[in-house]
């Protein structure tokens, strides 16, 4: 028997997660330059990062023979959120964290909901970590929390909820997910992720954190990849109770977050105006893509994050054509949304170059 298939059954069966196309590998394929190509496929911050982070990352180089010292961001955190240190955890991207709390309650025998069209990673992680997926239908392409509710059986010991949600943008009202915190057992993890949690307007945000005290069984999930514009540097985070942080902590790798990343994420979180920049920036980027997809016809479904879906007849001719215009948006189909493409909020100008590629290309 090959060596492979001593391999477990369950990891066998995952899909890979499919990353949005790197700008230098369209490039290479279509012998395109590099400045030639817009990239609107993994909602990353058209405005790049927080320009004191990146100040930051140059001081830190300095010190990088040295194993990192997470304390000052978790100190950061915890000044931000009211919360203890404790029930911090500190993540490689805030993917990290969910593989985290993954491991500490999944397992084979045991099982964990999420809603059909949530974040890809949801089913990853619970399958990797020997679990059995439980997908349950969208409503309006968002959650059905009644029906997730429904789902809990006596072996779900996890649910995955994207707020706002990727790759759909939809947005779960507070009431309702209080109210969803409030029926779930408490043996059973809800796992809030939070992503997008920065780009709702002040008006519709309401701080989760304070929901801890009264759900032991609450974990949110944030992360500097999205309005922080540090994808690339890779950190995110966990707030959790102290227990649950105590044991995501015992799978953690010791190092999971490097020097650079500690301290860029650290110097984003006082870049107040950057974030207010970022956030001003996609919420005009939205009207005109918004508006835009309009006037070519394109259903689209109403976002509340830096991206938005919209449905395109034969969209994987269509997604071709608008690579071989420069411009990268993300397939959807690998979320049974096989009409649909995702693309992300840019600068006024790489919107434009979007929407007339696209007009080029349906
Ligand atoms: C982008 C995204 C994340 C964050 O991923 P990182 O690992 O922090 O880069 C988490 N959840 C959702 C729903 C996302 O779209």
């Amino acid at each position: 028997m090959p060596i492979h298939e001593q391999s477990l059954p369950y990891i066998r069966s995952i899909s890979p997660y499919q990353p949005g196309k790197p700008i230098t590998q369209l490039a290479r394929d279509l012998g395109l330059a590099v400045e030639k190509i817009v990239k609107l496929a993994s909602n990353e911050n058209p405005l790049g990062m927080s320009p004191k982070a990146r100040a930051a990352v140059v001081e830190a180089i300095a010190g990088l023979s040295r194993y990192p010292d997470d304390f000052a961001l978790k100190q950061a955190l915890a000044e931000r959120t009211g919360l203890g240190r404790e029930r911090i955890v500190l993540g490689n991207g805030s993917n990290d964290v969910l593989d985290l709390v993954a491991r500490v309650f999944l397992a084979p025998g045991r099982s964990a909901i999420f809603a059909q069209y949530a974040f890809a990673v949801y089913p990853l992680a619970t399958i990797s970590a020997g679990a059995e997926p439980i997908a349950v239908a969208a409503s309006n392409y968002g959650h059905d929390l009644d029906a997730m509710h429904s789902a809990i059986r006596p072996d779900t010991r996890l649910i995955w909820i994207a707020n706002p949600n990727n790759p759909t943008g939809t947005f779960l009202p507070y009431a309702r997910l209080k109210a969803f915190l409030q029926a779930v057992p408490a043996e059973v993890v809800v796992v809030l992720d939070e992503a997008y949690n920065e780009y709702l307007s002040p008006a519709d945000r309401v701080d989760t954190s304070a929901w801890l005290g009264e759900h032991a069984n609450l974990v949110i999930t944030r992360t500097f990849s999205k309005i922080y514009g540090m994808a690339g540097l890779r950190i995110g985070y966990a707030l959790g109770s102290a227990e649950i942080a105590d044991l995501m902590n015992r799978v953690r790798q010791p190092f999971n977050c490097n020097n650079l990343a500690l301290a860029a994420a650290q110097a984003a979180l006082d870049d107040h105006e950057f974030v207010a920049r970022s956030y001003t920036l996609n919420r005009a980027g939205m009207e005109q893509l918004v508006a835009g997809l309009k006037r070519l016809a394109c259903r689209h479904i109403p976002s509340h994050g830096n991206f938005v879906s919209f449905c395109a007849a034969n969209a994987a001719a269509v997604n071709q054509k608008l690579l071989q215009n420069g411009v990268i948006v993300r397939p959807i189909a690998a979320y049974g949304m096989t009409d649909w493409l995702r693309v992300t909020i840019g600068t006024e100008s790489e919107n434009s170059r979007f929407l007339d590629a696209l007009e080029r290309s349906l």
